[in-house]
Parts: C-alpha cells; structure tokens; sequence
C-alpha cells in the first residue's frame, strides 16, 4: 500500500466525465476511511467538501452528476459567477477563502457557508448584509494554527476574545473552525497545528462560545493526518478535481497544469 499522505499524483489524471469523478471521489472517500480507521472514529461523521477552485463549470457539471452536491471556492467573484452559472443544481456553496470587507455582499448573496472568518470589521459587514437580506450564515472562525506569516487567520490566542464577540452578530451562526496547517513535508509540524486546533476548539467548546464546536481541516495532501487529529470537514480539492497549475505554489506543478479555466 501507498503511503496516502500526498495528493493524488499530478499528471495521472484530469477528471472530466462523470466515472473519471466517481473514480477520483471513491479513491478520495478511501483515503477517509482508511484514517478514520486508524483513528477509530466513524467515517461517515467526516465530511467530505470538494474544492472546486479554478474547475470550469463544464467539469463540476460532471462532478454533480456524480454526486457531488457541495463545493467550497476561495475567491468571491469567481465564487458568485459559477453558483449562478450552475444556479439549477443547487450546490451547497461554501467560502473558504479570506474575504475583504468591502465583498461582503457579495459573499451573502450567495455562500451558504463561510469558513474563513478573521475579523469583527468583516462579522459586522456580513452580519448587516445579511440581515438586509434577512439570512443567516454558517461560520467557521479561521485560525492560523502555523503562525506562518502568509496564511490568513487568527493568532490562536485571540480565539477566545473573538468567539465571545461574535454573539454580538446574531445572523452569522458559528459552526467551529477552520485552519490551515503548516506547509511542509514535517509531518510532525503538521499534525501539531491539528492538534492545536483540538485544543482550542475543546477549550471554546468549555466556554459555550462555538456552537457545535466542529472542524474544519485537511486537504488533499494532509487529510489523513487532520482526521487523525479529530476533523471534521475535509477541504480537497487536487485529489478530486486533479492537480491545479499553482502560480503561487513553492513547487511548479509536475505537469502544465489541467484547466486554469480555458477548455481546449
Ligand atoms: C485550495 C484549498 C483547499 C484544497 O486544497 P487541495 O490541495 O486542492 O486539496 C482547502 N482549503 C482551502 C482554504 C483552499 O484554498
């Protein structure tokens, strides 16, 4: 057997059609399965939110059509575009990408959950575009678990401060949190921002302050550990959709890179 700590190998595949999709979804539900084994938890607890960012909608046609019936995006606009360009599916849409405030609105009119909540300048953005719209939204709280400087979040020590504040904005009902972990092949380093993450969802969970309390951690290529470490909600995106060409990655994709939105 593999070691399934990295994600699917790029180049082997770019799912198109609805059995490339099944296929990549069964290998991607294995890999859960095989952690939660591990871990002695039950998979079908564990949820699954393909990440269908930079996937043209052709394609995520294809991954509805097997069965695949939530997506999270992490920019707003591109977000908007494809849920109304696939507004007929009725696709749980969920945001996992930093938001400014002044993209609030758009963000309320069509995410029907946020996973990336960092400030009070942006709960009460939202808060006031959603009571106009007279909605509610799920939020997850992002925390910066690795202390990297590029990644979004909160300082895990400002968590507690932020949960308290947020009962003070009613229409954003919160739901846990979100991170992400470490980027590095140390997966010792990695599985600590996990656990950490435990931690501090335990602690809020102690003051009442995070409703169920769930998290919201692991991608394609650390999954494994994130359930390992007690998430709830898996964000994967290469290991379903296959590998994005990654302008901003440290590593050039190992091939040209499927889609970056132009179809041949
Ligand atoms: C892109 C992204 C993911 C998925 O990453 P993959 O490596 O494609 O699995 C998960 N979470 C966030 C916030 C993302 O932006």
């Amino acid at each position: 057997m593999t070691q399934p700590s990295t994600p699917a190998p790029a180049g082997a595949s770019c799912p198109v059609t609805p059995e490339d999709f099944s296929r990549s979804l069964e290998a991607v539900r294995g890999r859960i399965a095989g952690a939660a084994r591990r871990a002695g938890r039950d998979a079908r607890a564990i949820r699954l939110l393909p990440v269908s960012k930079t996937v043209p909608e052709e394609r995520l046609r294809a991954a509805f059509a097997a069965g695949v019936t939530q997506m999270g995006e992490n920019k707003v606009q591109e977000g908007l575009r494809k849920s109304r360009g696939l507004a007929d599916l009725g696709i749980h849409w969920a945001l996992i990408g930093h938001l400014q405030t002044n993209k609030a609105r758009d963000a309320a009119a069509f995410a029907d959950e946020f996973q990336a909540l960092d400030s009070l300048r942006l709960a009460q953005a939202l808060q006031r575009r959603l009571e106009a719209a007279g909605r509610s939204l799920e939020v997850y709280v992002q925390v910066n678990s690795s202390g990297e400087d590029s990644k979004s979040g909160l300082e895990p020590h400002r968590l507690p401060a932020f949960l308290e504040a947020l009962a003070d904005y009613p229409a954003l009902r919160v739901r846990g949190l979100m991170t992400l972990a470490a980027r590095t092949d140390d997966r010792e380093r990695v599985r600590a921002c996990f656990r950490l993450m435990r931690e501090l969802r335990d602690a809020a969970l102690a003051e009442g302050t995070i409703g169920p309390g769930l998290l919201s951690m692991g991608m394609s290529g650390d999954m494994e550990l994130a359930i390992e470490e007690g998430s709830d909600c898996v964000r994967v995106g290469q290991a379903i959709f296959g590998a994005r060409a990654a302008p901003h990655s440290r590593k050039r994709p190992e091939h040209g890179g499927p889609q970056a939105g132009a179809p041949a």
